[in-house]
């Protein structure tokens, strides 16, 4: 047993370099490679991906895990190891069985559906045409499909498309959150719009974007980033990506007339990357030191920027320094005005420009949407319909065409179904992380309006970010807050705050 363990771990330590490796590429084409290094870039990131399929595949993994014992019904195998061993045997299972079971003809066509999908999704985009990418999307539909079917699933077959990003997260439970939550978002969303709305006039001039970026550096060195485990470079959508135990980068972009935009982008790329970064010794170096979930990823990030970084004690720190890199802009602007406007809510077409409040309003639908197209309850050609009936009921708006409604993301061109419930699962999770961290910290107002971020991050490192994927979701969010996930924590947090902010009367 000792023997095979060791053996798999071999193994699976070089894929998690490779994997690393193919990192480092990504991010050098995302933001250094010259414009005409394209086309070989890509066929040297396709060869790598070509590579690590066959690695994963390989028939001495399959041999190993049937050592030690891992199936269907005991993934983590039968040896009497640690929580982490067996945890990591539950993981090179998953993966491996999720890698064998799509035939390589399924994986190639999905490959090159996308390469057309996303081409022509640009072109419909660009002319605000849904029916230029009807088709394409179509297939990408009926692949998706067939990759359910192969996988396999026991109620809904975008349970097993969901497994890939949120593991062991299931569409009835999905639903069983999504439904109550759609219908408190919405109501509160309207008693907002009524209410006497908040001044941002002062955001709305030019701050020069050389001082945007040495702001957003001293924030997120606050928070906790460290600059020598890491970078921040600009690029066009933000993201974080790892490439090594100690090398996790963050990029940003900056605009002018949007200062929030990109002050807030840099704070939640810091809240994935502290995730990342947070990992414990019992995890370092191995498959298991990554984000358990999306889901739980994206609790860390929207933690840090939504809870943390748009509460009134992170102001009272920061107006101070941040009056004093913009004194024009800012002038006569206090701590409840700046607070006022980081947290204006407006129902608004685009989900990446949304608000706190209506921000899970538009996940949701997407989420109802992409179930349906699974099950064959709606045609794709009804898309552009659906979508504007939802987004009325949902949001009490209507896109006037199709590119601020249907076609305004990436995802379904890129062949990701069952990706979006996890950016919402992530607002959930994070209230609820934030109410058992209050429980421990009940001076936790205190040490943000001192800018004691330490504290907090530790409290995420020792509750979260040490166990990497030991514990699956469910399990380490019990583990975590004492309860099962309960979106009751979020819809309370947003009720205080908002009905505060625009004095909503409560009983
Ligand atoms: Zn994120």
């Amino acid at each position: 047993m000792k023997e095979n363990l060791a053996n798999l771990k071999k193994i699976v330590r070089e894929l998690y370099l490779l994997e690393h490796a193919q990192a480092v590429l990504s991010w050098d084409q995302e933001t250094k490679m010259p414009e005409a290094a394209n086309e070989e870039r890509s066929e040297q990131l396709a060869l790598m991906e070509g590579i690590l399929h066959q690695k994963l595949t390989s028939p001495e993994i399959g041999r190993l895990l049937s050592a030690l014992g891992a199936d269907e019904d005991r993934p983590e195998g039968k040896g009497d190891f640690s929580i982490e061993d067996k945890a990591f045997v539950r993981e090179v299972f998953r993966s491996y069985k999720r890698a064998v079971k799509l035939p390589e003809s399924l994986v190639t066509e999905l490959a090159r559906q996308t390469g057309f999908a996303h081409s022509s999704w640009i072109k419909a985009k660009n002319n605000s045409d849904f029916s230029i990418f009807e088709k394409n999307l179509e297939k990408i539909i009926e692949l998706n499909r067939e990759k359910a079917e192969k996988i396999g699933y026991k109620e809904h077959p975008y349970d097993a498309l969901l497994d890939e990003y949120e593991p062991w997260m299931t569409t009835c439970r999905v639903e069983e959150v999504f439904v109550p939550l759609g219908k408190k978002l919405s109501k509160l969303t309207k008693e907002i719009v009524k209410a006497k709305q908040v001044d941002t006039s002062f955001l709305e001039q030019a701050y020069p974007v050389d001082i945007q970026d040495s702001f957003g550096r001293t924030v997120v060195s606050s928070l906790g980033y460290p600059f020598n485990r890491g970078r921040l470079d600009l690029t066009e959508h933000p993201f974080t990506t790892t490439l090594g135990s100690d090398d996790v980068r963050i990029t940003t972009r900056y605009e002018e007339d949007l200062v929030l935009s990109g002050l807030f982008s840099n704070i939640h790329e810091c809240g994935h990357a502290l995730y990342e970064l947070g990992m414990g010794d019992a995890v370092r170096g191995n498959i298991l030191s990554t984000g358990v979930s999306l889901g739980v990823h994206e609790s860390q990030s929207r933690f840090w920027e939504n809870m943390i970084g748009r509460s009134f004690q992170f102001w009272e720190y920061f107006l101070p320094a941040f009056k004093k890199a913009f004194p024009e802009q800012t002038q006569g602007v206090d701590v409840d005005t700046f607070y006022r406007a980081v947290n204006k809510v407006t129902p608004s077409f685009i989900r990446t420009e949304a608000d706190e409040v209506t921000y899970s309003l538009h996940v949701i639908l997407r989420f109802e949407i992409e179930k349906a197209m699974l099950s064959g309850d709606i045609k794709v050609s009804s898309l552009p319909d659906e979508w504007n009936k939802r987004m009325k009921s949902l949001l009490g708006i209507v896109p006037k065409n199709d590119a601020e409604g249907v076609l305004q993301d990436v995802h379904w061109s890129a062949g990701l179904i069952g990706y979006f419930p996890t950016y919402a699962l992530g607002n959930l999770y994070a209230a609820q992380f934030m109410s058992a961290m209050k429980k421990s910290l009940p001076q936790m107002d205190e040490i943000v309006s001192k800018g004691d971020f330490g504290t907090i991050l530790s409290w995420l490192r020792e509750h979260i970010h040490q166990y990497g994927m030991v514990y699956p979701a469910g399990e380490l969010c019990l583990r975590a807050t004492g309860e099962d996930l309960n979106p009751d924590y979020f819809t309370s947090y947003l009720d205080k705050k908002y009905s505060n902010i625009y004095g909503l009367r409560r009983a």
